[in-house]
This record gives structure tokens, sequence and C-alpha cells, in this order.
């Protein structure tokens, strides 16, 4: 039966796990989490590969990092994490750099040492083509930062791949996450806190809905179930937006990944845990290899677990991994924003998380949002009786 729940939490990603521990553990709601998977923890999820007892990540390699104190004491209720900092190379020929852009990399790629100023003064001398007050895509973007020899040897090839569209076709903001530093620090991220998980992924997810006041049903659809839940039920629904409408404002774009899995018989297969691919000619993006993400665990040393990475349009049945920032698909958003909207006020459904909301959400980003709505939607709601709707405006 689907009657007797004060919440029903449609995926039990991080975002619908977050928003049905708090309505949990803080006001002691029953919570009813519906998966159409058949494991919890939407894309964070993670298994051991049985072959090399090696822990890897179904759904593309999942770095946890954050700058945001609320969610950082939050997440270390359920794990505590490793020291592991995030580094990525990349290979452009037949040669290795340490990613991103530094001195080490520019060293390296002009081929003699610079000091920070020289290096400095040389990109600005090769970035000046472009006025960073006129960019409109994201090849001027890229230009503008780094200069064009830098762009086409380490963006043109693998935002292609990524993508499949013309970099003057792309948004500028894509490539703004990447920074370019004149040091030799080569750490991915910037933020105050980084670290995995010391158990993995799944425990910390399983962690997360182990409370009485919450039912998990994994192999079962929303939509095949939802005439057997009393209308009115308050919603948490973070699913893909547009099926939620079934389309009528038209399919929502998205790329999606292949993984191509394989156990190899070396104890180490490329020495890092993740190795760009940036010229076009090969056709995956990256490998991962999944044993240098914990160093600390004695994995076995004559097999190792790798994954290559390959980007394309997701077609209907595809996992949707990344929403595609083009213009069509942000008129279709904003239409069914409307839609959502009143869905909110007439039927107490709310729409959260990376399908939801059609936002690219890190895992820090989708948890912290959770935390917003159950602060500002969920608890006035049934605490004080006001509507889901709220009266704070959406972003
Ligand atoms: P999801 O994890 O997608 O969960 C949604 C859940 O809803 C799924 O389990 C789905 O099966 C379920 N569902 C959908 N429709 C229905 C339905 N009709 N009925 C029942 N259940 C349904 N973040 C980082 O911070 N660091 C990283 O390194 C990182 N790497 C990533 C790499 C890739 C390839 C991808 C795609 C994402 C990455 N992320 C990373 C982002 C991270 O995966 C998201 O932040 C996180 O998954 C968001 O959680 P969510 O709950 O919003 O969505
Ligand atoms: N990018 C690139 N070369 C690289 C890595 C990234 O051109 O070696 C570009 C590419 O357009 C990509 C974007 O920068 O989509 C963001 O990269 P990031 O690694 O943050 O993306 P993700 O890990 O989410 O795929």
């Amino acid at each position: 039966t689907y009657a007797g729940y004060d919440l029903v939490v449609v995926g039990s990603g991080f975002f619908g796990l977050t928003v049905a521990e708090r309505a949990a553990t803080e006001l002691d709601k029953r919570v009813l989490v519906l998966e159409r998977r058949s494991h919890i923890g939407g894309n964070a999820y993670s298994e051991v590969e049985p072959e090399t007892g090696i822990e890897i990540h179904r759904y593309g390699a999942h770095l946890f990092h954050t700058s945001n104190e609320r969610v950082w004491e939050y997440v270390n209720r359920f794990t505590k994490f490793t020291g592991y900092q995030h580094r990525v190379f990349a290979r452009v020929g037949d040669q290795v750099y340490a990613f991103p852009m530094n001195l080490a990399l520019i060293n390296q790629f002009f081929g003699r040492s610079h000091t920070p100023d020289e290096a400095r003064a040389l990109i600005a001398e090769q970035a000046g083509e472009i006025d960073a007050k006129d960019v409109k895509n994201l090849e001027e973007k890229a230009i503008s930062l780094i200069g064009r020899p830098l762009y086409e040897a380490f963006i043109k090839g693998y935002t292609a791949k990524q993508w499949q569209t013309d970099p003057t076709q792309l948004d500028p903001s894509i490539i703004t996450r990447l920074p370019v530093r004149y040091t030799f620090d080569n750490r991915y991220f910037n933020d105050k806190y980084e670290g995995l998980p010391v158990d993995g992924y799944t425990a910390w997810l399983e962690k997360m809905a182990d409370h009485p006041n919450i039912e998990v049903r994994l192999d079962v659809d929303y939509f095949e179930v939802r005439d057997q839940i009393p209308a009115g039920t308050p919603t948490v629904y973070t699913g893909p937006l547009d099926r939620y409408f079934d389309f009528s404002e038209g399919e929502l774009g998205w790329r999606t990944l292949d993984f191509e899995q394989e156990v190899v018989e070396t104890g180490d297969f490329q020495g890092a845990p993740v190795i760009n691919y940036n010229d076009a000619e090969v056709p995956y993006t990256r490998v991962l290899e999944f044993r240098h993400f914990h160093p600390e665990r004695d994995y076995r040393t004559d097999k190792t677990v790798i994954v290559r990475e390959y980007s394309r349009f997701a077609e209907s049945g595809d996992e949707p991994y990344y929403p595609i920032n083009s213009q069509d698909n942000r008129a279709k958003l904003q239409r069914y924003r409307d839609l959502a909207r009143k869905e909110t006020a007439n039927g107490n459904v709310l729409f959260g998380g990376r399908l939801g909301t059609y936002k690219y959400l890190d895992m820090h980003m989708a948890i912290g949002s959770a935390l917003t709505m159950f602060d500002n939607r969920l608890r006035p709601y049934f605490t004080d009786g006001k509507a889901l709707s709220g009266t704070e405006s959406e972003d």
C-alpha cells in the first residue's frame, strides 16, 4: 500500500535522501522513498567490482568537495572522509601533462621553464587576440583565458568529444570552472573541504536512509503507482522534469555517457585515477582507474579495473547525465518551470535535484539545495501549516 505516509520522495539520490532524512529525523514524519532502479543512491552509487574487489562508481567518477560549512557538517554525520585530493592528467599527442593549466603544464608544453611572471606574460600575449569583455561562446572564452595554442591542445578536441557541438555554439560558463594557475599547484578543486567516503558511497547513502521512519522501495517507478498514492500527499519529485509533465513542452536534451569497463592484468594501468584524452582522434574522453581513488586500501596488486568514458547525445532509454545549455532547451525549461510552480500550488508536489530542475548539480549542491528546500518549504508546511508553494521566488 502507498497510503499512510506523511511525505513521498521520488528518487533516492542525494537530493531525495537528504529531504527524507531531514523530515524523518527532525519532524518525525513517515517518509516513503520510491526508487525506479534496483539500488539506492542515484548516480553517486558505488559497488565492488567482484574480480578485483575494487570499489567502482557505476555512473562515473564521483569526487566530493565543498566550501559550504553547513553541507560539510551535515555529510559528516553519515560518513568519515579520506584525505583524497583529486588530480587529473591530460594526454596530448604522446605526452601526459599535469592538468589543469598550471606552471608544470605550461613549461612542458612550451618546452622551457617559466617563472610565474614569465608564464603570465606569455599567456597574456597569447590570450590578447580576444578581449575578455567581448566573449560570446566557449571558444572565445577559452582563448581569452589561456590563448589559442593551449586551447587547441587541451580544450578543443576534448570539448568536441564531450559535447559534439561546435565550441562556438557552447555557453562560456561550461569551462569557467576550470582554473588556470601560475604555480605548480595541480589540485583539481579549489574547495575548502575534499575527500572520499571512507567506506564508499553506498555505505554513506545507506546510512542516510537508515531511519525507522524511512521506507525505501526499490524497482518502483512513481508513474506506475501514482494512482495508489492518496491525492494531495506532499511529494518531492527528483526524476526528470519533462517526464513528469508527459513531455508536453517537448523533450529536454541531455548528454549521456557510455562506460566501457575492463579488468586489466596489471597492478597499475596508468598511475593516476583519471587521465583525460584530449586529442580529437581518440574516441573516449577519459580513462578512470578506480584503485587510485583509495590509495589507503589494501587492494590486490595483480589486477586493476579501468573504465573508458564516451560521451554522446542521450536518446530515450539512455541515462540523462548532463543538461544541455542551449537556447531551445532554456526556452522549454522556462515553460516546464511554470508548470512545476502550478503543480506545487495545486498538487503539493515539489521539484528538486539534478533531473527535477534540469541543472547540473554537484553532490554538495544537491545536498545544500535539499537542505534549503527542507527549511523553506517542508518544515513550514509541516509545523506551521504553510502552503508548500511558499512565498519566495524560484531562481
Ligand atoms: P540522482 O542522483 O540522479 O538521483 C535521482 C534518482 O531518481 C535516481 O536514482 C533515479 O533512478 C530516480 N528516479 C528518476 N525517476 C524516477 C521515477 N519515475 N520513479 C522512481 N525513481 C525515479 N558531483 C560531484 O559533487 N562530484 C563529482 O565528481 C561528480 N561527478 C559526476 C559524474 C557524472 C558522470 C554525473 C552524471 C554526475 C556527477 N556528479 C558529481 C553529480 C552527482 O551525480 C549529482 O550531484 C547527484 O547525483 C545529484 O543527486 P540527485 O538526487 O539530484 O539526482
Ligand atoms: N575540458 C576540456 N579539457 C579537459 C577537461 C575539461 O576542454 O581536459 C572542458 C570541457 O568542455 C568540459 C569542461 O571543461 O566539458 C568541464 O570539465 P570538467 O572536467 O569539470 O567536467 P566533468 O568532470 O563534469 O565532465
